[in-house]
């Protein structure tokens, strides 16, 4: 068998921008994973220690290399894999720049040990900071094992810039799972200090789907199968229901490699407009094939963004066929806006005393404007014992007064005339008749003026401040469960909880890790939470704080009001009685911050004859 490798040409390699190849372990992950997947490999195990920071193995049983060639791969602008300048801008191998090993051996203690199928006895080479150290014959299975010790140990800056070992791991992962989904019929797997993180055999991309993210998605995605004389579209995207506010199981690829797109990820989310809350999208895991000549590649190794010459018929071609796909697997909308919520989530928590009907003979939501469906009665909530936490005595009160101020004033509509056109201010408490818009939305006179409230929002608001008082009081108080529940996360969010385990203790959720990757136990939690909400307000706090990593202004404490505030606030698209109105009008204006929902965004608007004016203009 002859030698394979072969100089760049020097013109060529001034095409190629001169950029860092290798920022972080996860860099040097993706290079040498991709180099086994160019060799031919069908089985492709990864080694990682301390997050890349003491190794990074890569065994692979693909062509291996020649004695020479083992020696070669190291110098810069060595390949086999790149003759014309015109491949350049053909993405369909992985790798073309020649760069990758010579700029890993410059920064790491490399060894490599290598053998063809044919050859009797392997190769060793060791090269330290771009320096040769010596190369032996070695007994070695066939194909390449590389391992990268010491990562940037004569960069002292660059080994200063790596992250936390959870961030690093996540990066690693992030990497992984972009060459995995692109290669199901090659058998993968990736240990982080020895314990297996993936464990994914080869298969079919759908197996490998659910290898990565979980068997909950079995039932969740559907095939995608869209054939034009641009582009080719397969894959798999999430039914409506599936989608989550925030989400990272978005995969397009281009040509079997990974790309972002945000102007695509646009047309996606527009197929699924209506049919998902609002900022909620499904997985999808999408693969465009085009002509490799109608796309610009971006040579720089660390970019990810591609240039399309059909960018917006692709755009079209994708909005319609993901939404064709969607109706003609006969997937029903996530919310069914009237109903859904109103039968699942009521508004009231359980422990308050079952409200009665006032016994009032106007409709109180009527406007003289719009026809609004009567409102619903408590009973037809929903509302049963038990499930959904604690009240106070506190709602109970202003609940009460709302329903006998709500009786004392029986013409709304006269109310709405009078205090607008008087110029006196209005009393307090202001018990002016209240109007639901849009199912999102509640109309209150204020101040002589008009106040618009976001409701999902003012809930928001109103949970986060109780759940902060109440954490207050019972800080890093703990309710140990009777029946300690396994943790079901991802691996990138296991590796942030171990990150943080001390602060979400400090919090009260008490957390059994037998290891950064190991399935974790949860113990104890915080008191105030239902047990059953648990689990899902422990990831919000965990999305949230990888969110906001560095985000010194939010505690831990701050973190988890507004996780369990977002686990119980009702979204819009809910219909409120008159009293539901009332309480969460009072119960905003009661809180210390009424104008802004923990999140910093808008509660209310308020519009003033002088805006009104404005308008009528
Ligand atoms: P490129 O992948 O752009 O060619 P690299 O620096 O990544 O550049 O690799 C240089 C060369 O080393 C490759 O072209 C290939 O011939 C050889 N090589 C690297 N890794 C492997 C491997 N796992 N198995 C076989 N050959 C490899
Ligand atoms: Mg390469």
């Amino acid at each position: 068998m002859s030698d394979v490798i072969k100089l760049m040409p020097d013109s060529l390699a001034n095409q190629i921008a001169a950029g860092e190849v290798i920022q972080r372990p996860a860099s040097v992950l993706k290079e040498l994973v991709e180099n086994s997947v160019d060799a031919g490999a069908s089985k492709i195990t990864v080694n990682i220690k301390d997050a890349g920071r003491t190794l990074i193995q890569v065994i692979d049983n693909g062509c291996g290399m020649s004695v020479t060639d083992a020696r070669m791969s190291f110098e810069r602008h060595a390949t086999s894999k790149l003759t014309k300048a015109e491949d350049l801008f053909c993405i369909y191998t992985k790798g073309f720049r020649g760069e990758a090993l010579a700029s890993i051996a410059a920064v790491a203690e490399v060894e490599l040990k290598t053998r063809r199928v044919d050859d009797a006895i392997g190769t060793d080479v060791i090269i330290n900071g771009s320096k040769f150290v010596s190369q032996t014959p070695v007994n070695t299975p066939q194909g390449t094992n590389f391992a990268i010790k010491s990562l940037f140990f004569n960069v002292p800056a660059r080994r200063k810039f790596l992250k936390s070992n959870s961030t690093e791991l996540q990066h690693i992962i992030t990497e992984f799972q972009r060459i995995v989904l692109t290669h199901p019929m090659i058998e993968f797997s990736l240990y982080h200090n020895e314990n297996a993180i993936y464990i994914l055999p080869k298969g079919s991309l759908k197996q490998r789907i659910i290898g990565v993210f979980g068997k909950s998605l079995n039932s969740e995605i559907i095939p995608v199968e869209i054939d034009t004389s641009i582009v080719k579209i397969t894959g798999f995207t999430g039914k409506p229901s599936s989608s989550k506010r925030r989400n990272d199981k978005q995969f397009f690829f281009v040509n079997n490699r990974y790309m972002k797109n945000s102007y695509f990820h646009k047309a996606v989310a527009l197929a699924y407009d209506k049919l998902t809350l609002p900022d909620c999208i499904p997985p999808y895991f999408l693969y465009l094939e085009v002509d490799p000549h109608t796309i610009d590649v971006n040579v720089h190794p660390a970019k990810t963004e591609i240039n399309f010459e059909n960018a917006s018929d692709i755009f079209r071609l994708l909005q319609a066929g993901i939404k064709e796909t969607l109706s003609k697997s006969d997937v029903t909308p996530a919310i069914d806006f009237d109903n859904q919520e109103a039968a699942n989530i009521p508004y009231f928590r359980s422990d308050s005393p079952l409200p009665e009907e006032p016994q009032i003979d106007y409709d109180p939501n009527y406007n003289p404007f719009i026809s609004t469906e009567k409102p619903q009665s408590f009973e037809s909530l929903g509302v049963n014992g038990g499930s959904y936490g604690h009240g106070s005595a506190h709602r109970t009160t202003q609940y009460d007064s709302a329903i006998n101020s709500g009786r004392k004033r029986a013409d709304n509509w006269q109310l709405l005339y009078s205090n607008i056109n008087d110029d006196s201010p209005s009393p307090t408490p202001v018990q002016s008749p209240l109007m639901q818009i849009g199912g999102k939305y509640i109309a209150s006179l204020h101040d002589n003026g008009l106040m618009l409230i976001d409701q999902y929002r003012a809930h928001l608001r109103i949970l986060y401040e109780k759940y902060l008082r109440q954490i207050a009081s019972n800080a890093d108080a703990t309710q140990q469960l009777l029946y300690p529940q396994p943790l079901d996360l991802d691996a990138k969010s296991l590796a942030m909880a171990y990150d943080i385990r001390d602060e979400l203790m400090s919090v009260g959720f008490d957390i059994d890790f037998p290891s950064p990757t190991a399935t974790a136990t949860l113990r104890g939690i915080p008191p105030f939470l239902e047990q059953n909400k648990a689990i899902d307000v422990l990831i919000k706090v965990i999305d949230s704080y990888r969110d906001e990593h560095g985000n010194i202004s939010s505690s831990m404490k701050d973190i988890l009001a507004r996780s369990a505030a977002r686990s119980e606030a009702v979204m819009g698209g809910r219909s409120l009685s008159n009293e539901e109105m009332q309480t969460l009008r009072d119960d905003l204006l009661a809180t210390q911050q009424p104008e802004f929902s923990p999140d910093g965004r808008k509660t209310t608007i308020i519009l003033r004859p002088e805006d009104l004016e404005k308008m009528f203009n």
